[in-house]
């Protein structure tokens, strides 16, 4: 019989420091059986239970004050089928070790987001994305997984069993029970060539179907209070690894230069439209490649802990939603935007709480540093980018910030109230919900 222990004085805090609690009790279970047992203590003793991955999300979605399950010690492999090329896995795996284990078996993830230090389920659980018209977001790799509800009972769901469930829960917010296993179609083993070129944002617009046809993961990155964009291309290759190092980054003296910018912006914030154009200058206004495997490509490194806003919005109306976020920019010159706004897109998806459901997406993420834990003031911009993204029809990202709660989700969503009863359905009591959820929920 498994025991389930439980810990106090725990403090859990996200990647990026903006959120942080103390669950009642932590728990680390390494068995169905055992996280069965925690449901059943926190039944009886009337506890919210909340299930923690990677903690990366950038929003409170993680916290909670009641049980607190984390899945690191969940992590194993426990199958690799080639023929299908599909693996299952537990579902505290952090995708870095899953690509590790893939690359033994030639096999790879379609498309990864910009880290892997992530918790399989609590990537697709937020509905974490990439970009690349042709490829949905993350949570559309998964084939089946397992669902262990607030009641005990354990549900296989995919497309032929449990079907309704399925597309609900490859979205699942954390709040329709403990996904224990998934199963995830591969792709044979992949090198990507990352080509990188300078554009203006009025030519990018201009060209977007192009841009959008020319590569199979195509992104950029605006610089705002500027015209500077950078385009970046993906595409498979047989070309062997070949690394584009650079002192300035890979000893550090660029994140040092730049950390210091930025803090000192925060004493003069004109300063940060000058620091934009002068990292453009410096580091994106040349054609740069490199190649290596898939998972190294797709990942890289994010050093500074951030605040970030990121909506998917109809992909018709990217040209419109970053002209009017350049011109209120403009309008309003006391308002900073840190760089970049990376511009991604994906492909429309049938998961009930997708930012994608049903609808081709560009994800346009905005950013502000926190140089050294500092906050820079960022309510105007957020403010000014939230308008623009909701007069546009779009979605935030569910673990980044806004301001939305059920109001706005029935609107955006046209499957909300389905996803709404089949959480009510499974976690009557709402042992699932934390404050985040609840504004979401209620
Ligand atoms: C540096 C950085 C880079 C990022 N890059 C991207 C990017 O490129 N694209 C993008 O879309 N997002 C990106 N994100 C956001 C990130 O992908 C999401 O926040 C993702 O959900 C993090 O996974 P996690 O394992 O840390 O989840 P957590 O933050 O731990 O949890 C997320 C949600 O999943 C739930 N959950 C976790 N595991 C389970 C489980 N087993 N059962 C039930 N519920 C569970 C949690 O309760 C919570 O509701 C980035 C974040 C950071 C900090």
């Amino acid at each position: 019989m498994a025991q389930a222990h439980g810990h106090g004085g725990v403090q859990f805090q996200n990647w990026a420091r903006t959120y942080g609690c103390c669950p009642e009790l932590f728990f680390q279970p390494t068995s169905a059986e055992e996280i069965r047992e925690i449901l059943e203590l926190a039944r009886q003793r009337n506890k919210k239970v909340k299930v923690v991955g990677g903690g990366h999300s950038p929003s409170d979605i993680a916290c909670t004050d009641g049980f607190m399950i984390q899945m690191g010690k969940m992590n194993r492999v426990l199958k690799v089928d080639k023929e299908k090329r599909q693996v299952t896995v537990e579902a505290g795996i952090l995708l870095s070790d899953l690509n590790t284990e893939l690359d033994k078996h030639g096999l790879a993830l379609s498309n990864l987001g910009a880290v892997s230090e992530v918790a399989a389920a609590g990537v697709i659980g937020t509905g974490t994305h990439n970009t690349g018209i042709q490829h949905g977001i993350l949570a559309t790799q998964v084939v089946s997984l397992t669902l262990l509800t607030a009641t005990g009972e354990t549900l296989e769901c995919s497309e032929s069993s449990h079907a309704e469930l399925f597309q609900a829960v490859r979205v699942h917010l954390g709040c329709l029970g403990v996904v224990l296993t998934l199963t995830l179609q591969c792709v044979l083993t992949f090198h990507l060539r990352e080509i990188s070129f300078p554009s203006t944002l009025q030519d990018v617009l201009d060209n977007l179907e192009s841009h959008l046809q020319q590569s199979e993961y195509f992104r950029f990155l605006w610089f705002p209070h500027s015209e500077n964009v950078s385009v970046i291309y993906q595409d498979r290759t047989d070309r062997p690894a070949s690394s584009s190092s650079s002192w300035f980054w890979d000893y550090g003296v660029g994140y040092y230069l730049l950390e210091c910018l930025l803090w000192f912006s925060t004493f003069l914030p004109f300063l940060v439209p000058w620091i934009n154009r002068f990292f453009f200058r410096l580091l994106f206004a040349h054609r740069a490649e490199h190649t290596d495997l898939s998972h190294r490509v797709f990942n890289y490194e994010c050093r500074f802990k951030q605040h970030v806003q990121d909506w998917a919005i109809p992909i018709g109306k990217t040209k419109e939603a970053l002209l009017e976020l350049k011109a209120a920019l403009e309008r309003d010159p006391k308002v900073v935007a840190h760089y970049p706004v990376e511009v991604r897109f994906a492909r429309g998806d049938p998961i009930l709480l997708s930012p994608c459901f049903q609808r081709d997406s560009c994800y346009m993420n905005i950013i502000m540093y926190r140089p050294y834990g500092k906050d820079v003031p960022r309510l105007h911009y957020w403010l000014a980018y939230e308008r623009i993204m909701k007069k546009v029809g779009g979605r935030p990202h569910w673990a980044k910030a806004h301001t939305c709660t059920r109001a706005d989700f029935e609107i955006m969503y046209p499957a909300f109230r389905q996803f709404c009863s089949i959480r009510e359905k499974l976690d009557p009591t709402g042992m699932f919900l934390n404050s985040y959820l609840e504004k979401v929920f209620h």
